[in-house]
């Protein structure tokens, strides 16, 4: 059954370094690529997720080693958030204070214990405590966070936009999410997918338009299980709304169209094929730099630029990373 989700939050961040450690070690989040932005490809493309990258579990970074901090402001991400079983919010906020970061009072978002948080370059993070199993799938047992309390994968994104309609139209007749609740200037959408299920709309009127930078996601992607269903939505797209996406492109890992939503917001449609598995075995899964063939050429120039990264593993000092 074709799932209704995100598929992956693409953002920007400042040194590679920085932000493998906080993923891998703070987070214990699994690197599940390790490649370049194939736009631009003196820059790292980092991805991770859950022990075998599946869609729904995927955050990705472009660092950039001294960028400017982004400005937070409508037409943009307001809040990434990961589900965490809900017994387990509390030993996360104590993670947290342990590794020197800090965290908001625990709150309740549509009847849900939330975290909020920032990353090193201001990224806005929550964690999500959720009922049930939430995907116990595929849990990284390689860092230090106990499984038991391992981030499960994507919770959902919150966009922060001058009014909701337009936005919640595209959610519910493209991607097939429904309306299933308003608070206050928030109304959430829910897909069918276990994780990465939840996008939560806050209207605001005018403000400040977001500016991008190191701390700002850049976009937001949703899930197509095949190329036919991916078709299908920018027909749906094209023929309900008027908006055109671009042409299908080859990221490696999925197949991907992008358009910008009436909100401001980049969308991308994401198939779920073939997956991080691709190019490297599952059980290394982030371990070498990955090249597309188009790129291998440039192979020893690419390296020379990039700074080594070392994800955190469990048990390994710290001094490594
Ligand atoms: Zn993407």
């Amino acid at each position: 059954m074709s799932e209704i989700g995100l598929h992956h939050v693409t953002a920007f961040s400042g040194p590679a370094g920085r932000n493998v450690d906080f993923y891998t070690r703070v987070l214990g989040l699994r690197l599940v690529k390790k490649t370049v932005n194939f736009d631009d490809p003196g820059t790292y493309h980092l991805y991770y997720g859950d022990a075998a990258g599946r869609p729904g579990t995927i955050l990705t970074f472009f660092p950039i080693e001294h960028a400017a901090r982004g400005r937070a402001g409508i037409g943009e991400t307001q809040e990434t958030a990961f589900a965490v079983p809900r017994a387990s919010i509390g030993w996360w906020a104590h993670r947290l204070v342990a590794t020197g970061v800090e965290h908001d009072a625990l709150v309740r978002v549509f009847d849900e214990p939330v975290l909020r948080f920032r990353d090193p370059d201001g990224t806005a993070l929550a964690l999500v405590g959720v009922e049930g199993d939430a995907g116990t799938g595929a849990v990284w047992d390689g860092s230090d966070v106990p499984a038991e309390h391992a981030i499960r994968g994507l919770h959902g994104v919150t966009l922060l936009l001058a009014e909701a309609g337009p936005t919640g139209a595209i959610l519910t007749d493209v991607f097939g999410f429904r309306e299933v609740g308003r608070d206050g200037g928030a109304t959430r959408f829910a897909g069918s997918a276990a994780l990465g299920g939840v996008v939560t709309l806050r209207a605001v009127g005018s403000f400040l338009p977001g500016r991008p930078g190191a701390g700002s996601v850049h976009h937001v992607a949703f899930r197509a299980p095949d190329d036919a269903a991916q078709a299908a939505m920018v027909e749906r797209l094209a023929a309900g709304h008027g908006i055109a996406a671009t042409e299908q492109r080859d990221r490696s890992y999925f197949r991907s169209v992008y358009f910008r939503e009436p909100g401001g917001v980049l969308f991308e449609i994401a198939t779920d094929a073939p997956g991080f598995a691709v190019d490297e075995p599952a059980d290394d899964l982030g371990g070498a730099l990955k090249l597309p063939a188009g790129l291998e050429r440039m192979r020893a120039e690419i390296e020379a630029v990039l700074p080594a990264v070392t994800p955190a593993r469990a048990g390994r000092p710290l001094a490594e990373v």
